[in-house]
């Protein structure tokens, strides 16, 4: 088969095979856009190549695809002729899924020592000539000889000092002759050397672009994205254009709305005399293109043309890149930009109503599990003292954490269960880590597209970018800010709505609702067929659900209202009491808290139904540390003496498939007695007082019928008196799964829960597994963390035949998920024509609402 296709051929193609960049320059092309003439090498190349080492009859075609791009240029590859400068070219890495900057470009390639002669005459520009040669070199050397990039950033810096300069541009054409020359040498005698023959440099490039796919920080991108290892990467061989020509020259990337807000409009940054990565890697700040509207004018119009046919031709907001080579636009690359939730959901209902794409496609474009992120709070101006400085408001959210200036600083805070603060100069792909476990980014350099600004809205994180007041020494783990010292560890709080920044803990306020999003919502809820529950513990949480569009409480946690301040000693009674009468004390107190508690949800969820789980932890957790006990009981306190006795008579190997849930009730079911009781009375007083109360209740972590049957007797000598409600069961054992058939009779609805269910049916604690389950999903033995997203195959099979059993005994039987997976996009969509409905925590009721309706799409 064929696996080089020039532009013209290449149109109508897969991206799985072009790569994202190799079909949108094929697509652009074919729009009859300005694109620099090109060929692509398809990523089933490449994956032929990672698994053989080879590709037989590749190079044929690669000479071929040369010989094209030589016909359309009129250039020579690697050579001068007459007044006609070389053909040189790129070699550009694309996989079919953007994975920006994750791997490696190599740019002016071809050039050879006659090369720079015949490049300098053509342009009449010796500098340029030997700039481009130069920077050929260090990205060789780095991205196919394999040399650390610092080592030729030494060089550079050696040669700087030597001349007493400051910057790269105050170094003259005979620098920089003498830059390469030194760098040709130092790749010479670490016995890598640079082949002066362009053909050979192409293949090696090839090569290393394939190769490239397999690096470390690709990887790592690929397990944070979900991305899966086998697609391979396309190789696109393009013809140099040069934005580092002059001041009637330059760069710059431009977005066809606004990717922080969604905005419509032309938006993005341009970089004056300079070549494509110096924007992207954040290492001099360009200019905002709309600047363009007073000195070149005519450009601005163009790129304003440009954008609106790339949005009419892909039908979505396009990120793209361009370079102006003496005044004349070249576009490099398109792709549908990253954007954040707030701007996805802008984008979807304003190209809706703009006819750009249907209803239904709007509501399929917003990726639900982002949501939650509409929801960030922001710095409360009213109680913020003066910033401590201000950058460029690059991803929305405030956040407060402690200044961490390295990957692995953050990743200290975060083993620790503190919130961190990413400080860098710029952020480089290597600092990916960081960036995805930190609570905030802030750089001192770069604009909003550099990498921080374009990584940070990817993964939702807030960030800052380009505060130019900051300087930061991340060696010294110390960064300056206006004659103030930041620390490792120092409280800093940020605003990526504003770019504002804060020393020390600022407070935050949360997100009003977003009129928007209530339409796309509208727009999806004629199409959701699954009902959305809240997990709500609180009143607050409950009427914040509500306020979020739940259908009701799918569960809520008795044992949360046993760990308030005033609660706790009686609960602590309740363990200790010897005799009936103490146990009858302490259960009466316990009684009145809960029954308010309960008044305040089944109101707050009045009309909705209210699902309360009885006790489920091991008692132990009510008591104080061991250790704390027995120093106390040491010093004489006699309560803590007793209590030591009773917890350590508790103390259980493996608490969590210890004494616990339904069994806690069946051995002490005065408690469970009580807890039904509390919840009963509380909806008679509701309903007396003219509200419409509508509890059900559930036992926790059964594992058979007969448990439940027991459960349900006591259940019923209630019911007696107060009349019946809903009565269910947790299905989160795996054996409760499997005697699904006979457990349905007995009960009116499941519900599923699925942290248990997947706890145990892997085998894994959620608890520990945070220590190796990473290992699983970066290695691709897992596609991802079954924690987060319900696992279909497995956990999913146990829940399918548990719902499929359980309704075939119970016609009546409803059906329902209460896991953290509840609120998860994926998992949601699982369960949408399997369950009645799903339970999500409150701010993630609106992703549950959303995935639920894209289900039915
Ligand atoms: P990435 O995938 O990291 O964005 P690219 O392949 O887009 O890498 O290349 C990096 C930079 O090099 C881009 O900013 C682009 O502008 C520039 N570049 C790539 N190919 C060419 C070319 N043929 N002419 C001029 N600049 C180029
Ligand atoms: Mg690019
Ligand atoms: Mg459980």
């Amino acid at each position: 088969a064929k696996r080089v296709y020039l532009l013209s051929e290449a149109r109508g193609l897969s991206r799985d095979l072009l790569g994202g960049k190799g079909h949108g320059l094929a697509e652009m092309a074919g729009a009859g856009l300005p694109v620099p003439p090109a060929f692509i090498v398809t990523t089933e190349a490449c994956r032929q190549y990672l698994k053989a080492g080879e590709v037989p009859g590749l190079w044929e075609e690669v000479r071929a695809g040369m010989a094209a791009l030589e016909g359309l240029t009129g250039k020579r590859f690697g050579q001068g002729e007459g007044k006609a400068p070389p053909l040189l070219v790129s070699v550009r890495s694309g996989a079919p899924v953007s994975m920006p900057g994750m791997m490696d470009t190599v740019l002016n390639l071809g050039l050879t020592l006659e090369g720079v002669e015949a490049l300098s005459r053509a342009t009449g520009n010796p500098r340029f000539a030997w700039d481009s040669f130069r920077r050929l070199l260090a990205m060789y050397g780095e991205v196919v000889l394999g040399e650390g990039p610092e080592v030729f950033e030494g060089m550079l810096s050696a040669l700087k000092a030597k001349r007493g300069v400051e910057t790269d541009a105050a170094l003259g054409p005979e620098d920089l002759e003498e830059l390469a020359f030194r760098y040709l040498r130092h790749l010479e005698a670490r016995g890598i050397p640079f082949p002066l023959d362009p053909w050979a440099q192409l293949q090696g490039a090839i090569e290393a672009v394939f190769r490239s796919w397999l690096n470390p920080r690709a990887r790592t991108y690929r397990r944070i994205y979900g991305i899966p290892e086998d697609l391979g990467t396309a190789v696109v061989v393009q013809a140099m254009v040069f934005g580092n020509l002059g001041e009637d020259s330059g760069t710059g990337v431009g977005f066809t709305r606004n990717p922080a807000t969604g905005e419509k409009g032309l938006y993005g940054e341009y970089l004056r005399n300079a070549q494509g990565e110096d924007v992207v890697a954040g290492l001099r700040t360009p200019e905002p293109l709309a600047r363009l509207q007073d000195y070149a004018p005519e450009l601005y119009r163009e790129l304003l043309q440009v954008a609106e046919k790339l949005e009419r031709h892909f039908r979505d907001m396009q990120d793209f890149e361009f370079t102006v080579e003496w005044g004349r636009l070249f576009l490099l690359q398109t792709r549908s930009g990253k954007r954040t939730a707030q701007a996805a959901v802008r984008i979807a209902v304003e190209m809706a109503e703009e006819g750009l794409i249907s209803r239904e496609e709007a509501v399929m474009r917003v990726e639900a599990n982002a949501l939650p992120g509409l929801l960030r709070p922001s710095v409360d101006r009213d109680k913020a003292p003066k910033p401590l400085l201000k950058g460029l408001p690059a991803s929305p959210g405030a956040a407060v954490g402690h200044a961490a200036f390295t990957n692995e600083a953050v990743e200290r805070f975060h083993a620790q269960g503190l919130p961190a603060i990413l400080v860098r100069p710029e952020t480089t792909p290597e600092d990916i880590t960081g960036m995805y476990l930190a609570k905030g980014i802030l750089t001192a350099r770069g604009g909003l597209t550099s990498h921080a600004a374009v990584v940070a809205r990817g993964l939702g994180v807030p960030a800052v970018v380009g505060a130019e007041a900051l300087r930061v020494f991340p060696e010294e783990g110390r960064a300056l800010a206006e004659g103030v010292e930041i620390r490792e560890g120092d409280l800093l709080t940020l605003d990526g709505g504003t770019g504002e920044v804060y020393l020390g803990a600022v407070p935050l306020v949360e997100a009003a609702g977003e009129a928007l999003l209530e339409k796309l919502l509208a727009w999806a809820e004629p199409h959701r067929r699954l009902g959305v529950r809240a997990n709500a513990d609180t009143p607050e949480d409950a009427r914040r659900a509500r306020a979020f569009g739940a259908e009701g409480i799918g569960l809520c946690r008795t044992e949360h209202m046993f760990f308030q301040e005033e609660r706790l000693p009686w609960v602590r009674r309740l363990i200790l009491a010897e005799t009936p009468e103490e146990e009858a004390e302490a259960l009466e107190r316990l009684f009145h808290f809960q029954k308010e508690d309960f008044k305040g949800i089944l109101l707050a969820m009045d009309g909705l139904p209210v699902t309360v789980r009885l006790l489920d932890p091991p008692l132990h957790e009510f008591l104080p540390p061991l250790e704390e006990l027995a120093r106390r009981a040491e010093e004489g306190d006699e309560e803590a003496g007793r209590l030591l006795k009773r917890a350590e008579a508790l103390k259980e190997a493996n608490p969590m498939l210890g004494f616990r849930g339904a069994r806690l009730l069946l051995l002490r079911p005065a408690v469970f007695r009580m807890q039904l009781r509390a919840l009963l009375e509380a909806a008679r007083e509701l309903k007396e007082a003219g509200h419409d109360p509508r509890p059900e209740v559930m036992v926790p972590l059964v594992a058979d019928p007969k448990e439940v049957a027991r459960a349900r007797a006591l259940a019923e000598e209630l019911f007696r008196k107060y009349g019946p409600i809903p009565f269910g069961t947790m299905v989160e054992t795996p054996r409760a799964a499997l005697l699904a058939a006979e457990i349905a009779p007995l009960v009116d609805f499941f519900s599923f829960g699925t942290n248990d269910l997947t706890q145990m049916a892997f085998g894994l604690s959620r608890d520990d597994a945070g220590k190796f389950l990473p290992r699983y999903v970066e290695e691709g033995l897992f596609p991802f963390d079954p924690t987060e997203r319900l696992d279909e195959k497995g956990v999913g099979r146990l829940l399918r035949m548990a719902a499929e059993e359980g309704r075939r005994a119970n016609p009546r039987l409803k059906l329902g998920l209460c896991g953290e997976h509840g609120g998860e996009a994926g998992s949601v969509r699982f369960v949408a024509d399997l369950l009645d409905y799903t339970s999500a925590s409150p701010f993630r009721v609106l992703t549950a609402r959303l995935a639920a309706a894209q289900a039915g799409l």
